[in-house]
């Protein structure tokens, strides 16, 4: 990375200090340390950040260089990401504390959403021809460029989610300015510089690191922003929707889930089928400590089984390798920081006034060799005999707890899963291929699982139903946020229409 100590904010093509010079340091979660130092830019480094996006929009040649030539450049970041994956994958583990499998995983899907738009993009013609009803109108829709993209990520999949904002922004010809979570920046400063690389012209692509509520907020209201893309909570992403209403700003929010996870006891019939319910139940719930907006935080599991699939639920939890990511064999990280650490424990210790029973964790793991006293571990937690009333059940927690709540019949079980005011992602286990059909169908979610969790894909569109969010990312309707259309109807013969006599 070229990109030296302090200087990480990036506006016009050069990389510089924040115009206040205040800086910060980025803590490794593992063991809340120091090891690096980035730019804390305020609301007047914004400010700069977006004219640089504004002029480059307004007179450079992005906006109308050749489709072809855009989708070239993505596919040249996509090879630069492949050939940094290593490095890129050890700076996403040590910012967000997730294993260094699960960050170069990260890099590969960030080098996947660069591919996929601009495969998308080149395959496009060049509009739709309308049918005018006459052969004396040539009438046709084409796509164009939003402006300037203002875009603001979270601390969980930092690269992940700011890929799925820059390679459509760029692929349909905008220019942004992006600001990554304030305590997860390093790969997000480092893709600037691929970008750069790659061959960008100076002022398509700005970022500037520092906090919400002074650079974010600025991007959301400022006047010469045209489009505001929000990915985050949702108590920030009703305040940036509520700043860019002021200026009819276009928005898109991908924000929190409460997502269940419903279980069937048919799908649990045969050992082969309930060992792989159980073990996804985990992965739903504990990957990156369950700091995942579609995390399968609720399980509702058929009562028949309840008590069979619970018990092996916490056995395998407990047995999950706690530790730094970097470390070999370690399964599970810290959490991001002590604020989420102490957060998740606030819910715990509501759910367990409210009458939740804890089968395991609960608690901070005791340190060892790969696992530091000063990192923000906490134990993968299942709460029993949990309802809808408790808090736990009802907010999205971002930490690893999982709550069971358990169901007779199948409209129970819909009405459950459906009842949250959220509803990013849902999965149904089942072994009837007709029940799997209706539930999903009946799922109030944005991703719906049949017996999986987890998975998405590039080509398909990605965001949430009611409060977890507006709008979609990725698939052909990620493009179309970040695109105007637009109508150009010709008149080949043009005549008076004489409407008025004079
Ligand atoms: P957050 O809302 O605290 O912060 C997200 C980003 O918004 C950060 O960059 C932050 O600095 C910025 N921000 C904060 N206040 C702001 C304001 N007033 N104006 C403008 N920007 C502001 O969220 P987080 O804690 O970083 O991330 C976790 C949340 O993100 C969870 O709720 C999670 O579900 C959600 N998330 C959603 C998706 C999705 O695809 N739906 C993906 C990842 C994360």
């Amino acid at each position: 990375m070229s990109v030296s100590a302090h200087n990480t904010i990036h506006v016009d093509g050069e990389w510089r200090s924040a115009l206040s010079a205040a800086t910060r340091e980025i803590l490794d979660p593992a063991d809340a340390k120091p090891f690096a130092v980035v730019a804390e830019g305020g609301a007047e480094d914004a400010d700069a950040a977006i004219a640089a996006a504004r002029a480059a929009f307004d007179r450079g040649r992005w906006p109308t260089t050749p489709v072809a030539e855009r989708a070239a450049l993505l596919r040249r970041v996509a090879g630069l990401l492949r050939r940094d994956r290593e490095e890129l994958g050890l700076l996403e583990s040590r910012d967000a504390g997730k294993t260094v499998e699960e960050g170069r995983a990260d890099i590969d899907c960030v080098a996947d959403a660069f591919t996929y738009f601009a495969d998308l993009v080149a395959a496009e013609g060049p509009g739709r021809v309308v049918d005018a009803g006459t052969d004396t109108v040539h009438s046709v829709v084409v796509h164009e460029p939003v402006g300037v993209c203002a875009l603001i990520t979270p601390w969980n999949y930092p690269l992940l989610q700011a890929s799925w904002k820059i390679a459509p922004a760029l692929a349909a010809g905008n220019t942004f300015v992006i600001k990554p979570s304030e305590i997860t920046p390093m790969t997000t400063i480092a893709l600037i510089d691929l970008l750069v690389e790659a061959g960008l012209p100076a002022g398509v692509a700005n970022i500037v690191t520092g906090p919400g509520h002074s650079v974010g907020a600025r991007f959301a209201e400022h006047p010469e922003v045209d489009l505001v893309s929000f990915t985050g909570g949702l108590v920030s992403g009703t305040k940036v929707a509520q700043a860019a209403a002021v200026g009819v700003k276009k928005v898109a929010l991908e924000l929190g889930g409460k997502n269940p996870n419903v279980v069937f006891a048919d799908a649990c019939a045969t050992d082969e089928g309930f060992d792989t319910a159980v073990d996804q139940a985990l992965n739903a719930a504990f990957i990156h400590s369950g700091q995942v907006c579609s995390a399968g935080s609720r399980l509702i599991i058929e009562e028949s089984v309840r008590e069979r699939f619970v018990a092996e639920l916490a056995r395998r939890a407990a047995k999950i390798r706690l530790g730094r990511g970097t470390e070999d064999g370690v399964e599970c990280g810290p959490l991001v920081s002590e604020q989420q650490r102490e957060k998740t424990e606030g819910y715990v210790a509501s759910a367990l006034e409210e009458g939740a029973v804890l089968r395991t964790g609960g608690k901070r793991p005791e340190p060892s060799g790969i696992r530091p006293a000063t990192g923000y571990f906490y134990e993968p937690t299942v709460l029993d005999h949990c309802h809808r009333e408790m808090r736990v059940v009802r907010e999205e927690v971002f930490g690893p707890v999982l709550t069971v709540e358990t169901f007779r019949t199948e409209d129970e079980a819909v009405a459950l899963a459906n009842d949250t005011e959220y509803g990013l992602a849902g999965a149904v286990w089942t072994a009837d291929a007709g029940r799997a059909r209706r539930v999903a169908g009946r799922l109030r979610h944005g991703t719906v699982w049949i017996n999986d969790f987890h998975p998405y894909l590039p080509q398909a569109e990605w965001g949430g139903f009611g409060k977890s969010g507006v709008g979609r990312e990725l698939g052909p309707s990620g493009l179309a946020e970040y695109r105007e259309t637009k109508h150009v109807y010709q008149n080949l013969d043009p005549k008076p229409v004489r409407w008025f006599a004079g």
